[in-house]
């Protein structure tokens, strides 16, 4: 679905991503994970087009190869940015409006679909996140692990090809990081495609197809899953691991 080869990206002297290589295939969940400060954030800002790497290409399904070597056309950004959803660590949901409201502002605004369909599939959508009865519930109204759910519809409401999401549950207390989890891994066996960055490594374990190590802009170790956490070949993965488990 997706193949970038050679990005970089640098904020003035600080170089963050030295050429990454990432490839994800349709249904595919590959998780980043990695120190703070690795560039695990870039690389997903990357791949949904809001930065613009200084070098490398993006080779998204259906679209053009975009070389950022030169100047990006600002068309093939918007279709970079069309084809995947992001879900931040806090939810961004727009607080004067209701669960139903803030999904569907999306699809009706920017997408142009008729208010009644989107509203149909945004009542779907959140009736299979158990936030049926939620719909007219105002963001304050609704725990964290609520909004965090709340958050992944308005991405799926959408239907990106691909969700990228960006430490989904650190921003939760401990207690709602597993229902949250559980949506995400429910999306990934529904075959869902998504890159997600994740301290969890659990999740990690159970859901990735691939899992990247990345540390100082470079990936430094890549596998399944059951490789890189049982045997890793790095010694920084090893200390990374030891540090996190
Ligand atoms: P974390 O887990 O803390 O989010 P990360 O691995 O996702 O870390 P990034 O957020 O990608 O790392 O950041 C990588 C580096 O890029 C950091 O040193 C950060 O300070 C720097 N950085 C990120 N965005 C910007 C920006 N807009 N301007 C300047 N520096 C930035």
């Amino acid at each position: 679905l997706l193949s970038a080869r050679g990005i970089r990206k640098s904020f003035g002297d600080n170089e963050v991503l030295r050429s990454i290589d990432l490839e994800v295939r349709r249904g595919e969940v590959v998780v980043l994970i990695g120190p703070s400060g690795s560039g695990k954030t870039t690389v997903l800002r990357a791949l949904n087009g809001l930065e613009t790497p200084g070098a490398g290409t993006i080779d998204f399904a259906g679209g053009p190869v975009i070389d950022f070597a030169a100047p990006v056309p600002k068309a093939q950004r918007y279709a970079l940015r069309d084809r995947s959803a992001m879900v931040f660590q806090q939810h961004n949901l727009f607080p004067h409006m209701t669960v139903l409201q803030n999904v569907v502002e999306g699809p009706v605004r920017v997408q142009k679909v008729p208010k009644a369909r989107a509203v149909a599939e945004a009542s779907a959508l959140l009736d299979r996140v158990g936030l049926a009865e939620k719909r007219d519930a105002y963001p304050f109204e609704l725990s964290g692990g609520q909004q965090q759910r709340v958050g992944i519809v308005r991405a799926l409401a959408l239907k990106p090809q691909l969700l990228l999401f960006d430490e989904p549950t650190s921003a939760l207390d401990p207690e709602l990081v597993g229902e949250v989890l559980q949506v995400i891994k429910e999306l990934a066996d529904e075959g869902w495609t998504m890159v997600v960055v994740t301290h969890e490594l659990s999740f990690a374990r159970q859901a990735a197809d691939e899992v990247l190590f990345m540390d100082g802009g470079v990936v430094v170790e890549r596998g399944a899953p059951g490789t890189i956490f049982t045997n890793p070949t790095h010694e920084r993965t090893r200390r990374f691991l030891d540090r996190i488990l």
